[in-house]
């Protein structure tokens, strides 16, 4: 495979492969049915010396390799959140590879640059964000939310803690919702505030921030001589997609001098549909936001957007100037090193560009909004059967659910009957859910998202969790 003409053979044969795989994918059990370790002893404890044909490292990837593979593009896909791809995201990626460009500066491929620029501007339009928003990709909403983070830090202490470091700083505290992604918290600690300054606010019944919470925890803290910092507000929180009241909470950002940042990593995608955007009243007020395309938007992993009011803020944080990078240009170009944390950046721009162009915005809008109209499907077949017992809203595509045949108040007994409803389910390789928890009780997750999901498959879905169900009586 190391010369040229392997190269082109191989490749023909391995996007052969690819389309047979996504051909026949629903063959495949959705979850990998490996047990720990079954994987790791297939594999040679020493690397080769010597190179190996591509026959047999292919047919080791077939045989050792795929069966220890989840298959989250199979259309049975309904746990987590989707990570989507699709055809023309993975031949964009084929490019990339190719191309093997880094895309930190300008120069160092012109047209990356310009193609992210515009993509980014297709981006925040299409989904209806402000006009004065910024946009660069990141590779993940964990980063953006770091990078947001960081930048909330240096805006609201005047760029002093990236010099001086915290010294003489005063203590901060920052704000999101006990329903607020892992990623929040993750940020906090690397942003060097502290895992105790991130105070959890209550949420309501639907799971959604309770902006007068949030003013109290403010203003208490406020009068403990602490100074707030940020707000994270959650659109489409990751446990039941729960949203936040972002108006509210943008006024109450803007009352007592807050950065705001908007966690969309899975719901941004729907903002495609103008019916849907109420759930962003109060974005102009936002410092910045995030949504992953590579969930929900057919894009595959990984292709993150991260949109600032104030690019000129995100680029003081992170600018960093040493003489090899030092280019002609100047202010003329962006130069995305300096807007995250990465100096090296994947050309990621280019399969957002092959997806838009490929679906077009119309036909993204509708396979979204077919998700979402067969996830109110499911929510209708979940409250209409006496058995089972819907435990959140389910404004976007997921459905938060359990199995209750005997009205069961026992909270302990509840959680293992359907603990080992979940586990019956995804040992079946038919479908695939997850779980979380919601105010204490154990909650099966029910995502429709993937690329390749039709309405049947949806039924199919309810068919398999309801026979599963049946067994266990
Ligand atoms: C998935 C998710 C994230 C994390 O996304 P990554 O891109 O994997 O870092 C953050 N917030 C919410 C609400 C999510 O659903």
């Amino acid at each position: 495979m190391t010369n040229l003409n392997d190269f082109r053979a191989h490749g023909h044969q391995l996007i052969d492969w690819v389309a047979d795989y996504f051909e026949n994918i629903e063959a495949y059990p959705v979850q990998s049915q490996v047990a720990p370790g079954d994987i790791l002893q297939q594999l040679p404890p020493a690397a080769p010396a010597l190179g190996e044909n591509f026959d047999t490292i292919f047919s080791d990837f077939q045989k050792i390799i795929l069966p220890g593979i989840t298959h989250w593009q199979h259309p049975g896909w309904h746990g987590y959140f989707t990570a989507n791809n699709s055809y023309p995201s993975v031949l964009a990626e084929l490019l990339t590879a190719a191309l093997g460009a880094q895309c930190m500066s300008w120069s160092t491929s012109p047209a990356a640059t310009e193609l992210e620029q515009r993509v980014m501007e297709w981006l925040r339009d299409i989904t209806g964000l402000p006009s004065h928003f910024s946009g660069v990709i990141q590779d993940t909403a964990s980063t953006a939310t770091l990078v947001s983070l960081l930048t909330a830090r240096e805006s609201k202490t005047n760029f002093a803690i990236n010099t001086g470091g915290f010294k003489n700083q005063p203590s901060f505290t920052i704000y999101c919702s006990g329903q607020a992604h892992s990623s929040i918290e993750r940020a906090v600690k690397i942003a060097g505030f502290g895992r105790d300054s991130l105070r959890k606010i209550a949420v309501d019944s639907k799971f959604a921030m309770l902006p007068g919470a949030l003013e109290e925890a403010i203003i208490s803290d406020l009068s403990s001589g602490l100074v707030p910092l940020a707000v994270t507000a959650a659109i489409g929180t990751t446990g039941s997609t729960a949203v936040d009241p972002l108006k509210e909470i943008g006024l109450i950002c803007q009352k007592h001098n807050l950065w705001l940042h908007v966690d969309a990593a899975w719901a941004g995608s729907a903002m495609l549909l103008p019916d849907l955007r109420h759930m962003i009243e109060g974005v102009e007020m936002a410092d910045s936001y995030v949504f992953n395309p590579h969930k929900w938007m057919f894009t595959n992993f990984d292709a993150s957007a991260y949109f600032v009011a104030d690019k000129a803020a995100l680029i003081r944080t992170f600018e960093i100037l040493p003489e090899y990078l030092k280019t002609k240009e100047g202010d003329r170009v962006n130069n995305y090193r300096d807007w995250g944390i990465q100096l090296g950046r994947r050309f990621r721009a280019l399969k957002l560009w092959f997806v838009i162009r490929s679906y077009g915005v119309d036909a993204l809008r509708q396979i979204i909004g077919n998700h979402i109209g067969w996830a109110a499907d499911f929510e209708h077949w979940v409250q209409e059967d006496a058995q089972w017992e819907l435990l959140a809203p389910a404004p976007l595509a997921t459905v938060c659910f359990r199995y209750n045949p005997h009205h069961i108040t026992d909270e302990v007994a509840l959680t293992n009957l359907n603990q080992q409803l979940l586990e019956s389910v995804n040992r079946s390789g038919k479908i695939f859910i997850s779980h979380t928890t919601l105010g204490a009780k154990y909650t099966l997750r029910m995502v429709v998202g993937q690329t390749h999901t039709q309405q049947h498959h949806v039924a199919q879905a309810w068919e398999v969790i309801k026979e599963a169900a049946e067994k266990l009586k």
